[in-house]
């Protein structure tokens, strides 16, 4: 299904930039396209973030899924945090403030295995000694992973795009594809035909490749709109915190009902809001208040440190909270037939050249290389195992099939009670 042309990979974030990452290894020569003027300047633009894996004590899809990005991301994501700004930090604590901690943190304090999950760095702690792996005191038990990380998006972002971009690289190398950047260009339409895909930018220009890749976060072009599945943007904002006692103490990821990261750059990120129908770019003081607020309840020190900065960004949210990732229908009117995994017997066709890597939620550092890695091989023709469980679960069919389960249902309690 690859021909002559490059692949277009349309968003310039942690999606598209691992996307081009699993292409170029090809051999596969892309071009990036995105509306602002440098990478990361959306949700992927975070001056710091953490990578954590998922922990619950049933084996759900999300359990699964995030398991798997966990440990196929880390070796890549520490490769290119290590050359652009790595913290000199690791792990992260979770204190125990929802039911699927507390479950968690059970079952390690009795001991018992659980097969579904790898556990192995995983402990159950005391608030002491958490105090004593955070160095800042904690007001309660919880978890400590001692494989998570804390990075850095942004600059992880800019240094993946420099690598990409590098054309010595290139053509010294027998694999890596070539990348064309075309920053500042907004997609406005696509249309796939039999041997291409034609893709026209606000400033008329029209280029086309033999595929398209939509990593474009919490928004697409309106013109494919009718074709993909819902997503919706949750507002969040970060505060930047002043680095002062005790959070210049703070060695690892402190994670509550929000989180607080160790210093960098002179001041400690506290995050974040999580703002349903609120689109407003505009930082709101109140808010960063009421993290701090937040964290007051959980550190057993006093912290009277000033709010120095923030940023806002949107999350691109799915109905289950995993990505989207796959390609989509031509024609989304006939549902009826269409199974779980989106076969069936009159499901419509899909599209041949347009792809989605999207909806990566609040876990996008984590989850991107994985998702560039499976998308590459549907593309690229390859198998895609040993990821075919995870390709699955993220198949973007799942939402219609989803809508279907729903209307069969309905349709099912309303003829119960007509009878
Ligand atoms: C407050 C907050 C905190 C977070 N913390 C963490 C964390 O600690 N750990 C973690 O793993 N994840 C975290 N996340 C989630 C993570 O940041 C996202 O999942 C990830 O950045 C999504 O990357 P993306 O490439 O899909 O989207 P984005 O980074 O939003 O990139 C999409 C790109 O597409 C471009 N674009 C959109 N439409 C068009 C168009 N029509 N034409 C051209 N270009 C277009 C945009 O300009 C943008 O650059 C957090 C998110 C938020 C909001």
């Amino acid at each position: 299904m690859l021909n002559d042309l490059p692949v277009i990979v349309v968003g310039g974030g942690l999606a598209g930039l691992f996307s081009i990452y699993a292409l170029q290894s090809r051999g596969i020569d892309c071009i990036l396209v995105d509306e602002n003027h440098e990478v990361a300047a959306a949700a992927s633009g975070n001056p710091a973030g953490a990578v954590l894996p998922y922990l619950s004590v049933n084996e759900t899809p999300t359990a699964k899924f995030y398991r798997s990005c966990f440990s196929y991301s880390k070796n890549i994501l520490k490769n290119f945090s290590e050359i652009s700004g790595h913290y000199p930090s690791s792990g992260a604590i979770r204190l125990l403030t929802s039911r699927r901690l507390e479950d968690v943190y059970r079952r390690l304090m009795e001991g018992s295995e659980n097969a579904a999950l790898d556990w192995t760095d995983v402990k159950a702690l005391s608030a002491d000694e958490l105090s004593a792996v955070a160095r800042v005191r904690v007001n309660g038990p919880g978890v400590y992973y001692a494989d998570a990380m804390s990075l850095r998006p942004k600059n992880i972002c800019r240094r993946l795009f420099d690598y990409l971009s590098d054309d010595s690289r290139a053509t010294n190398s027998l694999v890596a594809g070539k990348l064309q950047a075309r920053l500042g260009q907004q997609v406005i339409d696509i249309r796939e035909s039999a041997d291409k895909v034609s893709v026209l930018m606000d400033n008329g220009v029209v280029v086309d490749g033999s595929h398209v890749i939509l990593a474009t976060g919490r928004s697409w072009p309106e013109s494919v709109g009718p074709f993909l599945p819902p997503l919706e943007a949750v507002r969040g904002q970060i505060a930047f915190v002043e680095t002062t006692s005790p959070l210049d103490r703070l060695s690892c990821h402190l994670g509550f009902n929000g989180y607080l990261l160790p210093a960098a750059g002179g001041f400690n990120v506290l995050g974040a809001t999580f703002d349903h129908g609120n689109k407003s770019e505009e930082l709101v003081l109140a808010d960063s208040m009421m993290l701090l607020e937040k964290l007051s309840h959980h550190l057993a020190e006093p912290y009277s440190g000033k709010i120095v900065g923030g940023r806002v960004s949107f999350r691109a949210h799915t109905f289950d909270r995993l990505p989207y990732v796959g390609a989509v229908f031509t024609d989304n009117s006939n549902l009826q037939e269409i199974t779980e995994d989106g076969s069936g017997m009159n499901a419509p066709q899909r599209f041949k050249r347009l792809w989605l890597n999207t909806g990566h939620g609040s876990r996008g550092l984590q989850s991107a290389p994985l998702m560039g890695e499976i998308l590459t091989r549907m593309i690229n023709g390859e198998s895609i195992e040993p990821h075919a469980d995870i390709a699955a679960i993220v198949d973007p069919a799942r939402y219609w099939a989803n809508v279907k389960r729903k209307s069969d249902k309905k349709m099912m309690s309303s003829s119960g009670r007509q009878e």
